[in-house]
């Protein structure tokens, strides 16, 4: 086989986002909001993986009753390279709380290198009676964008309204709007992604 045709054969997908549940939970219920987070980046979702993915257990996560989100990244990762996913990117959506080394819980977190998001809805989804269903599934949108944002090469961003916005609880993720400010999609543009 020559050099060219296995690079055909085997280029990935570069349009295409991998949308996949970390370990067992329906998506359906959210599918509406991922699909247009993906798409709001002209990416095309994917929801037909069949992989299964998962991760042992490390002594903190056990003691926290959390997962890692970094640890949670690193094994999808893993997993999606022995299953020949070939979607140029992939977010992972868990109803696990995530932690990472540097925050008692994130919403999300990515990993640009390895083209791998993850996305915890459990605090997202946390019931209140202020919160109604299409508020939930607006902050899974928001904060499914954000991490596919950050996919795209995006960094934090300093307006508070902005889907790049940092947010460290849900008032702030209700705060943001559920788009990119132009500065952003300056760069997002510049950057060629
Ligand atoms: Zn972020
Ligand atoms: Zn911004």
């Amino acid at each position: 086989m020559s050099e060219k045709s296995f690079t055909a054969s085997s280029k990935p997908r570069s349009r295409e986002i991998a949308i996949l549940p970390f370990e067992t939970y329906d998506l359906s219920e959210f599918r509406d909001s991922l699909e247009a987070a993906a798409v709001m980046y002209g990416l095309e979702p994917n929801f037909a993986s069949d992989a299964y993915l998962t991760s042992d257990f490390s002594n903190a996560e056990t003691q926290r009753k959390q997962r890692d989100a970094v640890r949670v990244i690193l094994s999808v990762k893993n997993i999606l390279r022995a299953t020949g996913e070939k979607s140029r990117y992939a977010l992972v959506v868990t109803k696990l709380d995530l932690f990472s080394s540097k925050s008692n819980f994130v919403f999300g977190l990515a990993n640009r290198d390895l083209g791998v998001g993850i996305l915890s809805t459990a605090r997202l989804t946390e019931w209140s009676e202020e919160v109604t269903p299409s508020q939930m599934k607006e902050r899974v949108l928001k904060e499914a964008a954000h991490e596919i944002g950050h996919l795209g090469g995006l960094a934090h961003c300093e307006y508070g309204t902005c889907l790049m916005a940092y947010s460290e609880t849900v008032e702030m993720v209700d705060q943001k709007l559920p788009i990119l400010c132009d500065n952003c999609k300056r760069k997002l543009r510049s950057d060629g992604r």
